[in-house]
């Protein structure tokens, strides 16, 4: 299933040494190739010897949702040929004397500057049986590809850990048809991430698609002779099983540093330009602690990434830490969850607010009058904001606090339409990558998620965001004129002159003498013709009423495209005008009849704007007037409906009062 290559040999020893990166992760290609957009020559050395690949996609992987193929991270030859990429060499000693690093089968490769961007490993606890045959990890392709071998005579697995990394592998498992079950030694899942009560709508999730969850149960040891049959729990339980996945985090790749004697702790130390205490040598990614921080995501390793780069160009940026977030689909489930939130809960002056309903659960945490974390299952449109003002420390106030308990959103719904997200918004939490820096890669022609993704790499490792993005794009394109725009705006501009007529110019006066050729005195004198102008009238607004709720009857489908009745509504609605000037002249008397003529003319006027609004959307949409989710059309075509329920009652009666009595 993984193509692996042999390892070419290394280039002959020159002085014009290249920078080196070691380790073909995530990590380690982006700065590849921000060092090679910086002008450098560059060397990576991958262990792994399969081309580079995103590691984050390997759940899809697992699940068999994607091919081998279809996780390789870009090409390195595209950013051009300074770089090369040697795969299968693991580097093995680094001469810091003679600055130069050494492989596995013994080449010697310099260096100018040497980017460590080693990553982790899984973290296999101590229990015995951890070495049976039927024990796996999932860190690696190799892992995922030696887990979809096993699944095919797995029958019952057991996953040890319900961080990210045990839910994804559970998923994987229970798509390829094995009965498996989740231990957590903790209270909840995923306990870095969320609380009790989010873990438990997790759990929820997850028991659903028949994957058993046993949360605040720990794990004595994994049992079996020659092969595993079953764990034993510290509660004395024991499960029978032929598969273990662990999946109890990850340690950091650290013992090529500390053989080299560079300042290590649980991590390769660095400082805010990612420098290790050797200024020759920086350190990116998973491997490295920054201020005493790890960080298990690849934002962060990525913004590091970009810093190092800048910094080993002579440019000077810091690295200032990342809050930590993520929103990911975690077995179908959005989880979202930013800050520190498990030091959160028991930090005091931290106040907590929760909104829940059936679809989700929503908590934020609040100090002293500021955003500092928040966590969520299911979906959360104002997550993208919300991560925003925690990284940006944003004043929450306490009409916000009651928008939210109220209706679990911090914001009007006006703001998360991805048009009006603040710049500094981030919009995929893998990349790091800003609203802002999407917009300015459409100002620059991207016109597809694509086209985006190659520019600014935006959607292109868990994919979480494509959906956001594909709504950014579609609300930064200059919007589509919708079909019969134009006679739709004509008659729409006809009709707010005709509302628009009695306020400028007052009614048409009756005529003053009795003159039987006058259309004047026909009209409106002779009561026969007023009763017929009166029952076409009423006929004409009646039909104007229901083609309005074409919309809303599917069967009327079938009788031709909604933009076809929408404008035979207008043209109705026209008529009816007319039809009213002919009833009244605009003459609209006293009380009821006051009152029904009112009802009509802002009817009318308020249908025209509606009309202007929907024909001239696309031109207001390219104005930033409304967006493609909150059309401008909107609010008009509302009043409009509003306007139009008493008319119905206002005509019967004008018509009892009329002819009846
Ligand atoms: C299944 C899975 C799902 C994940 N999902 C997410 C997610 O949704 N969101 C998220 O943000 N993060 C996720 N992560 C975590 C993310 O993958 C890591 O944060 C990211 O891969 C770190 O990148 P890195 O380049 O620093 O290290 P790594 O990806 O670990 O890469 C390090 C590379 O260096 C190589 N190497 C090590 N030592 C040497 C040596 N001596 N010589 C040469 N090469 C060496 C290793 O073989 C490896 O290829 C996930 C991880 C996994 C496993």
């Amino acid at each position: 299933m993984l193509n692996t290559r042999p390892a070419p040999s290394p280039p002959p020893a020159t002085h014009d040494a290249p920078v080196v990166v070691i380790g073909g992760g995530p990590v380690g290609v982006r700065a590849a190739q921000r060092l090679a957009a910086q002008g450098h020559r560059v060397t990576v050395l991958s262990a792994e010897p399969y081309e580079p690949y995103n590691r984050v996609r390997l759940t899809p992987l697992l699940s068999g949702e994607a091919q081998f193929g279809e996780i390789a991270l870009p090409d390195l030859k595209e950013a051009g040929d300074g770089v090369t990429l040697y795969e299968g060499q693991r580097v093995v000693k680094i001469d810091r004397a003679e600055r130069h690093v050494i492989t596995a089968d013994g080449a010697v490769w310099p260096y100018t500057t040497l980017v460590m961007a080693t990553g982790s490993r899984a973290a296999v606890p101590g229990n015995p049986g951890t070495d049976l045959p039927g024990v796996y990890t999932f860190r690696t392709a190799e892992d995922a590809s030696a887990l979809v071998a096993r699944s095919f005579s797995a029958r019952r697995v057991v996953v040890i850990g319900g961080g990210l990394l045990g839910l994804e592998a559970a998923k994987g498992m229970r798509r390829r048809q094995c009965s498996v079950t989740v231990i957590e030694h903790e209270s909840r899942l995923m306990p870095r991430q969320l609380d009790d009560a989010a873990g438990a709508r997790l759990a929820d999730n997850i028991r659903e698609l028949d994957v058993e969850v046993l949360t605040d149960t720990a794990v004595k040891q994994i049992s079996g002779i020659d092969r595993v049959t079953g764990i034993e729990l510290s509660d004395k339980r024991t499960l029978a099983c032929d598969t273990v996945i662990i999946c109890t985090g990850v340690r950091a790749n650290i013992d090529l540093a500390r053989d080299s004697r560079l300042s290590i702790g649980r991590g390769i130390v660095v400082n805010d330009q990612m420098q290790t205490s050797d200024p020759a040598i920086y350190a990116v990614g998973e491997c490295c602690e920054h201020k005493g921080r790890m960080y298990g995501l690849v934002g962060p390793g990525y913004a590091q990434a970009e810093v190092a780069a800048l910094s080993i160009s002579g440019q000077h940026q810091d690295f200032d830490g990342s809050v930590p977030a993520s929103k990911l689909k975690v077995i179908g489930a959005d989880v979202f969850s930013v800050g520190e939130v498990e030091q959160l809960e028991v930090r005091a002056n931290v106040r907590s607010h929760v909104w829940q309903d059936d679809q989700g659960y929503r908590r934020i945490f609040v100090e002293r009058g500021k955003l500092v974390g928040a966590l969520g299952v299911g979906p959360w449109p104002q997550s993208s904001l919300v991560q925003d003002a925690v990284q940006q420390g944003l004043q929450i106030y306490p009409w916000m606090l009651f928008r939210f308990r109220a209706n679990g959103l911090l914001w009007s719904e006006r703001d998360d339409d991805p048009t009006a997200m603040p710049d500094s918004a981030t919009l995929c939490n893998c990349t790091g990558v800003s609203c802002g820096q999407v917009r300015g890669a459409m100002a620059g022609g991207a016109a597809s998620v694509e086209a985006v993704g190659l520019q600014t790499g935006a959607g292109t490792v868990c994919g979480t965001c494509r959906p956001l993005l594909a709504e950014m794009i579609d609300a930064g394109a200059k919007p589509e004129p919708m079909p019969l725009w134009k006679p739709v705006l004509a008659l729409s501009g006809v009709a707010a002159l005709a509302a628009l007529y009695p306020l400028v110019a007052g009614n048409v006066p009756l005529p003053s003498s009795f003159d039987a050729d006058s259309l004047r005195t026909w009209l409106w004198r002779d009561n026969i013709v007023k009763q017929y102008s009166c029952f076409v009238l009423l006929g004409l607004t009646l039909a104007a009423m229901v083609i309005g709720l074409r919309k809303r009857f599917r069967f009327m489908d079938r009788l031709g495209s909604f933009d076809g009745w929408r404008l035979a509504h207008i043209v109705i609605g026209l008529i009816a005008g007319a039809g009213f000037v002919a009833h009244t002249g605009f003459r609209l008397g006293d009380n009821l009849n006051l009152w029904l003529g009112a009802s009509f003319i802002a009817t009318v006027g308020v249908g025209a704007i509606a009309g202007l609004a929907t024909g001239g959307d696309h031109e207001l949409r390219a104005r930033r007037i409304g967006s493609a989710r909150k059309p401008p059309r909107k609010l008009p075509i509302w009043v409009h409906i509003l306007a139009v329920w008493p008319l119905p009652v206002l005509i019967l009666a004008h018509v009892l009062a009329s002819y009846a009595f």
